[in-house]
């Protein structure tokens, strides 16, 4: 049987993402996050979300090299992301955490790392790392998150690299159309943080009215909806059952008046911080 989870989109620097990862923020260090990683990898997952803030990549390392040995795949098989946090922002820090992070994860490369808050005043000079990072080969794609088009407009005036990635919260109740199709215009992949809205969409009257008519659940009808939108999905569980569940979204196809209906809950809420207005 073809293994969906392994459809890839190609990024702007041509290498090929998976439309749908596991995330794991929240997903304690230890026992859990390892056996949520190797329950992915064994279902058929190919992309891990880490960062060093969830202070997980340890044993999101370990987790994905027992799953390798377990499963018979080799490092090249799976796409494992990582960020810089805000507080290691700036040139010289960012090149050394990424180091601490490597470390931490027992890589020699990281599929994508991003840039995890636009940190004014220092984004710039961290994209810089960034961009020695990626020419040195030890990120095969660089990115960024929660950057609003301003914040891309600006970094893009004066990069080399345009950002691969822009991981933003995306769900039915914060669409980010506008954002979506600058970032289609600059050939920016979006891809969508607290896709299942932190799960608080899940009892959505709507969306489990369109998840009834497929035979699904509201998750798989939210994750269905980022692929067709084009935008990468990285939906979190430690559940081996919803983590199984979330993955099947790859039989089924929402039509055109679902796209529309969900699309049309957009109410602009956030559920985590505002890229304008964070203090952390
Ligand atoms: P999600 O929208 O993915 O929702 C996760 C929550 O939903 C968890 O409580 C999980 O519970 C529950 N859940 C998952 N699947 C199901 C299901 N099928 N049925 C019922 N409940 C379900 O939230 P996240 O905030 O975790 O976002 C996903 C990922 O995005 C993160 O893990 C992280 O990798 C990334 N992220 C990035 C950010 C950034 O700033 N770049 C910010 C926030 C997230 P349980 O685990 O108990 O099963």
């Amino acid at each position: 049987m073809p293994n969906y989870l392994q459809d890839t989109v190609a990024l702007n620097n041509g290498v090929k993402m998976p439309w749908l990862g596991l995330g794991v923020y929240l997903a304690k260090e230890g026992d859990e996050v390892e056996r949520a990683v190797q329950a992915a990898i064994r279902h058929g997952y190919r992309s891990i979300d880490t960062a060093a803030a969830y202070r997980n990549e340890e044993g999101v390392g370990r987790a994905v090299a027992q799953a390798l040995k377990d499963n018979g795949l080799s490092r090249e098989d799976v796409f494992i992301t990582t960020k810089v946090w805000n507080a290691d922002q700036g040139y010289e820090s960012t090149l050394a955490a990424f180091e601490e992070s490597l470390s931490r994860l027992n890589m020699d490369y990281v599929d994508l790392y991003l840039i995890h808050w636009p940190v004014k005043g220092k984004y710039k000079d961290t994209w810089r790392a960034l961009e020695k990072i990626y020419r040195e080969g030890k990120a095969r794609a660089i990115g960024v998150s929660n950057f609003q088009i301003h914040h891309l407009e600006d970094l893009l005036q004066n990069s080399e690299v345009v950002p691969a990635v822009n991981q933003v919260e995306l769900h039915p109740e914060l669409t980010q159309k506008e954002l979506l199709q600058y970032c289609n215009d600059k050939e920016i992949r979006l891809e969508a943080w607290s896709p299942l809205g932190q799960g608080n969409l899940l009892n959505h009257e709507v969306l489990k009215g369109i998840a009834d008519k497929h035979g699904k659940s509201a998750a798989q009808v939210i994750l269905r909806w980022d692929l067709q939108n084009g935008v990468i999905t990285i939906p979190k569980s430690v559940h081996e059952e919803r983590i199984v569940q979330n993955g099947n979204v790859f039989d089924f196809e929402l039509d055109a008046e679902d796209m529309r209906t969900i699309d049309n809950l957009n109410r602009n809420r956030r559920f985590g911080s505002d890229p304008d207005n964070f203090n952390f």
